[in-house]
């Protein structure tokens, strides 16, 4: 983000920046004024919440999640409690929250290969181990999840393992998306394991993308579909994304036993999100204005995923493929002949000269030393280039990619 702030003629398909032009400025201003023009409602925004969360806003996000779970053909989901849901600062802090209550350093977490890079450093951060587990176009495998818990708990670490962290919709970095049934096939060997160890394994189910999906007719219902898994698993749901990132409201969807620890640590950490943006989203899912702003940005983003495609129909070389994503902001493109993406690699430096960015794929692997991090792979974004810069972009890329000079590095 900073080299992109600092070298505007950068063409940027690194940073998780979103696009700008389909930000809804309007709408919130109307939101806005609206808000300020009724002195009741204004004064109640620009006062101090509660560490919850607005109680509305909880309500219409249980509401929200049972609705989503009603479109992807999830018949008779019961009503979700909103006393089990925490408003927070992006789902960001519902995950560093949920680190700082249930772990301790040494534990071990079980990450998908990929995963989430910035989640990997938090989990470093906190001192904790990770094990990657491979995963296929429907999400995590579960026979590789089944072997990896036999491998730690061979090795004598069961009792360290503490949760599997799941990206389940247009995942950071794949734009893959995990079938319901896998889902369900993960928390059945956890619980295998459970029953040797004694206590639960947690499942995090992050669906940051879930509303960017291109065709939500073919989404997945989460895991909070079926009231049993809603006391063990640990789900976090964003606002950013499918409506306008600097709003920065998420929340997490917890179990009643870890809500009261949550509780506390969210009042130690702020007393609340900022009520007035809890408000500003409210109205604009009363209102419907939100489910308008998230089919705008669904569109929008499909246009994107496809004009990136399409220029790498263009100019890619023969040793680069791709994947079309599932939704989100993402393709994810893999050299095929073993050539390094890595940061101090000579396709990156190449880049870098040339006026491009894109994201090293060995970012997004756990540290596991049951395995080698693959060096080949490249995360690249079309969230916030317009469509001129993709094509260039890509462009710029892909003769990086041909250049004679370039080398694998090591
Ligand atoms: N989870 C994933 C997989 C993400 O990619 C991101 C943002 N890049 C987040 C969570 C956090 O997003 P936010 O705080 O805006 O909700």
């Amino acid at each position: 983000m900073r080299l992109a702030l600092d070298r505007p003629e950068l063409i940027s398909l690194a940073a998780g920046f979103t696009d700008n032009s389909s930000l809804p400025v309007d709408l919130v201003r109307q939101l806005v004024d609206q808000i300020l023009s009724d002195p009741k409602k204004g004064q109640a925004a620009l006062q101090y919440g509660t560490t919850l969360g607005s109680t509305e806003l909880r309500i219409e996000t249980a509401n929200r999640l049972q609705r989503l779970d009603h479109l992807a053909g999830v018949a008779k989901s019961p009503a979700l409690n909103e006393e089990q849901l925490l408003i927070t600062q992006g789902s960001q802090q519902a995950l560093y929250l949920l680190l700082e209550a249930i772990t301790d350093p040494g534990d071990i977490f079980l990450v998908e290969d990929p995963t989430y890079f910035v989640f990997l450093g938090l989990l470093k951060g906190f001192g904790i181990r990770t094990r990657g587990v491979a995963t296929d176009h429907a999400g995590i495998l579960p026979e590789e999840l089944d072997r990896k818990l036999d491998q730690i708990e061979k090795a004598g670490e069961l009792d360290k393992v503490k949760a599997l962290y799941l990206v389940t919709y247009a995942q950071n970095p794949t734009g893959r998306s995990t079938d319901y049934d896998r889902k369900k096939q993960a928390l059945d060997i956890l619980r295998k394991y459970e029953n040797r160890l004694g206590r639960p394994i947690a499942l995090i189910e992050d669906a940051a993308y879930r509303e960017l999906e291109f065709d939500p007719a073919k989404t997945a219902p989460s895991l909070l579909a079926e009231e049993e898994h809603r006391d063990r698993v640990f789900y976090l749901g964003t606002y950013t994304k499918p409506f306008a990132t600097g709003i920065r409201v998420g929340f997490g969807h917890f179990p009643a036993q870890v809500l009261e620890k949550l509780f506390n640590l969210k009042g130690l950490h702020d007393f609340g999100v900022s009520n007035f943006t809890q408000v500003i989203l409210c109205e604009a899912l009363k209102s419907g204005a939100y489910e308008a702003q998230t089919q705008k940005l669904q569109a929008r983003y499909l246009e994107k995923a496809s004009a990136m495609e399409a220029a790498l129909k263009k100019f890619a070389p023969s040793n680069l493929t791709w994947e079309f994503p599932r939704g989100g902001l993402y393709i994810w493109a893999t050299l095929t002949d073993g050539q390094s993406t890595g940061p101090k690699s000579k396709l990156f430096e190449r880049c870098l000269d040339q006026g491009v960015l894109y994201i090293p794929g060995i970012y997004a692997y756990a540290e596991d030393s049951g395995r080698q991090r693959p060096d080949s792979e490249m995360r690249l974004s079309y969230g916030a280039a317009d469509l001129p810069a993709l094509e260039t972009g890509i462009c710029r890329l892909c003769e990086a990619i041909s250049d004679q000079e370039v080398r694998t590095e090591h």
